[in-house]
This record gives C-alpha cells, structure tokens and sequence, in this order.
C-alpha cells in the first residue's frame, strides 16, 4: 500500500510540476472532447463551472484595489518630471489606440458568433448611454460602489488614492507619520497583492476542473461548431498585434514621428519581442528589453531605466487590446452587440486595468474580469479563453514590450536622449 502511495505522491507532484495554463490548456481540450462526445448530458457538470465563476468574481475587487495602489504608486508626480510625463502620456495614449484596434479587429472578425453559453440568460438591461457611462466612473460613494462590485468607480478611486498617497510619501520626510503611514499604505498594498496571486494561483487550481466542466459544456451544447470562434479569438488578436505594430508603432512612431526607418526599430527590438513571445512576462523580459535600449538603440540609461521597468508594470498594449477583442467574443456569446457607449466602456476600463495588470504570464487573464464585470458580461467566458491562453498570452506580451521600447525610442529623441553611434539607427540608415 506504501508503494501505492508514493506513486501517487509522485504523480501528484509530475502533475504540479507543469505549469498552471498548460493544465488548464490540457483541461480545456479534454473537457471540449468529453463535450463532443457525450453531448447534451454533458450539460450536468455545469455546476462546476459556476463554482469557477463565483471564485472569480471573489477576487475581482481585492485584486483591483491592491494591485491599482500599487501601480498608481509609480504616476506621483513630484518624482516623474518633464520626460517622465511625456513618458506616461504616451504609454495611456499608445494603450487607448490598441484597444481602439483591438476593437475594431473584433468588429471585422467578430470571434464567439454561433456559439452559445450554457446559460445565456443574461439579462438585458436597456444599455445607457455614453455620457451617462463617462459619468457613472465617478463614485459618488466609494466604499458602496466596492461592495457592489461596481468596477469602474473602484478603479477610478483607487488610482487616485494611490497617487494622493505617493505624493504625501514623496512630500513628507521619512519619520514623519504622514510619510510612514502612506508607505505602509504601499506595503501593505504590496503584501496584498502577493496574497490576492495566491488566492488567484488557488482558484486557478480549481480552474483545471473548472475549465473542463465549462467547456463540456459549451461543446456538449454546440458540437464541433464551437471550434471555430475559438480559432477566431486567436486570429482576432494576432490581427490586432499586427495591425498595432504596424501602424501605430512603425508607420506612425517611428516613420512619422522620429522619421527613422521602421527597419531599424524591428531589428534593434527583435530579441526582446522574441523573448517576450516565449516567455510570457514583460517583468522577466525587462533585461533583455534594457539591454535592447542600451545597444541597439543607445538610448541614455537614465532615460531607459526609469520608462522601462515602468513600461513593464503600466503600459500594456497587447493586453488592453486582448480585453477589448475578448470583450466582443463573449458579447457574441450571449447573442449581444455592444453598443458604442458599450465599447467606450471597454476602452476606459481596459485602460485602466493595464495599468494595474502585472507583467507576469497570465495575469491579463484575470484583469478580463474586470472588464466583462463592468460590462455585464458573464464570467465564464474567463474560463473558456483560458484554455487558448497560452497563445493569446505571448501574442500579447510581445505586444506589451514592443510599446514600452516604440515610446521609449520616441521620448527619447524628443529630449536629446540618443547616441546613434553604433546602433540600429546607423546600421540601417542605407
Ligand atoms: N503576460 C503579460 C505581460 O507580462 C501580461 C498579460 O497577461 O497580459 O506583459
């Protein structure tokens, strides 16, 4: 019996040892098989997705109020300065475009048609309009807009306090109480954070039967109709990355801008898109990205090292586009359109969820549910992509790091900030 035991110790610990998303990805094809298969009766194991579901909704409010402290900690403004500005502007300016585009991708490829929810019973609430959406971002009472799980207004004041709260530790000398209790304001933040991805690693756990259950469901439902609006979420993407690169970064920052050749920005990025697309995570590609900054485009360190290591924690392109073409996928799952009030909503809240987003894989996966929360959207969806986010996670980490080095590269030739000797600039100026 011993030896069975420790067989099953090990095999728990080989299970382990594989990367949370690749089981969920694992779950996610076997669960669609076992939907294929056993069809309609499939539909029984609902209730363990709806678990999943609850657990999600669970986290959605300590993750943003702990996570948004912490990355509204870094905008105070008596430590960022001229470039710094220009830096922050242009990282939520190039990061409401891409959700712009990712919108607008999503529109052209319209990824989750023909395929239904298991319980599509959302209700469908007269849709307000886009004054009254710009409005209602401002709490009028912010501890009731958290208990009732109102996103926007949480994510609205929380920022602000963050800031408040960075300035007064900037302001105050170290000693004073004022000084000392903001900063255990962020310690506290920062311990909570790490809690909550605990408590999110936790609930992923789960989300290995919770994933299995959703989709034999859908497919039980749907049959092998419902593998098509998942190939359509990827290609969604990976057209809105393209486009975003492209336009937005070459053709409009690099060519226009900084009238130098889109060439030389591709060839000077390369290693860190490269890592970024096989590692996940904008924090563990960031020596690579500096690096990049340094050598291939002698950037000054001092501009670099402070847009960077930002950069990696705030500007988050791929992924703010990622919720915008995932908002459109699961409103095509309850048979919705969103309207345009709707898909300002979307381009505000995904903007500030970025922010709050950490550059670790998977991590834009959890801040969809801010997204689908605000907009009524049902949270299964969460579940559903999950299974194809390993793919969709290194789509757009490679987006997100390309942003930081594309504005970086901008700001700084704005400021005088550039030695072209030995770099890309030079290499492919023929
Ligand atoms: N993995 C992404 C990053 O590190 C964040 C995300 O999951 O969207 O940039």
């Amino acid at each position: 019996c011993c030896a069975m035991l420790n067989r099953l110790r090990d095999a728990w610990a080989a299970y382990r040892s594989v990367a949370i998303i690749y089981r969920i990805a694992v779950a996610f094809v076997l669960g669609s098989v076992c939907g294929l298969a056993v069809g309609a009766p499939a539909a029984q194991l609902e209730p363990l997705g709806t678990l999943f579901v609850r657990l999600l909704k669970m986290i959605i409010i300590p993750v943003v109020v702990f996570t948004l402290l912490m990355g509204a900690r870094q905008l105070s403004p008596t430590r960022i300065g001229k470039i710094g500005g220009e830096v922050i502007a242009l990282y939520l300016g190039t990061t409401a475009v891409a959700i712009a585009i990712g919108l607008l991708a999503g529109n052209l490829i319209n990824p989750g048609v023909g395929l239904e929810v298991a319980d599509a019973a959302v209700e469908t609430t007269q849709a307000p309009d886009l004054g009254t959406v710009l409005m209602n971002v401002v709490p009028t009472n912010p501890i009731g807009a958290m208990a009732n799980g109102d996103v926007l207004p949480t994510i609205f004041f929380t920022i602000a306090l963050g800031i408040s709260f960075a300035i007064l530790q900037d302001e105050f000398e170290p000693g004073t109480p004022v000084h000392d209790g903001a900063q255990a304001v962020f310690k506290i933040a920062e311990a909570g954070s790490e809690a909550m991805f605990n408590v999110v690693w936790g609930v992923m756990e789960y989300g290995v039967i919770g994933v299995f259950a959703l989709m034999a469901t859908t497919f039980g439902e749907a049959g092998v109709d419902a593998i098509l609006p998942f190939a359509k979420l990827i290609g969604a993407l990976a057209l809105a990355v393209v486009l975003h690169i492209g336009v937005t970064y070459l053709f409009v920052i690099q060519w226009g801008l900084l009238r130098e050749s889109p060439r030389a920005f591709l060839a000077g990025a390369k290693e860190a898109m490269v890592t970024a697309l096989s590692i996940r995570s904008s924090s563990g590609t960031l020596p690579v990205t500096m690096n990049n900054a340094d050598e291939n485009f002698g950037i000054d360190e001092e501009v670099y090292s402070f847009s960077l290591p930002l950069g990696a924690t705030i500007n988050m392109d791929g992924t703010a586009m990622y919720q915008g073409v995932a908002a459109i996928f699961a409103a095509n799952l309850v048979g919705q359109t969103l309207t345009l009030a709707e898909q300002a909503t979307v381009i505000v809240t995904a903007l500030l969820a970025s922010v709050g987003t950490a550059g670790v894989p998977g991590s834009g996966l959890i801040m969809l549910t801010l997204v689908l929360t605000q907009l009524g959207l049902p949270l299964e969806v969460v579940g559903m992509v999950a299974g194809v986010d390993p793919i969709l996670d290194r789509l757009r980490t490679m987006n997100n790091v390309t942003g930081d080095l594309a504005v970086t590269t901008l700001v700084a030739d704005w400021n005088d900030r550039i030695d072209r000797e030995n770099t890309v600039w030079e290499r492919t100026d023929d």
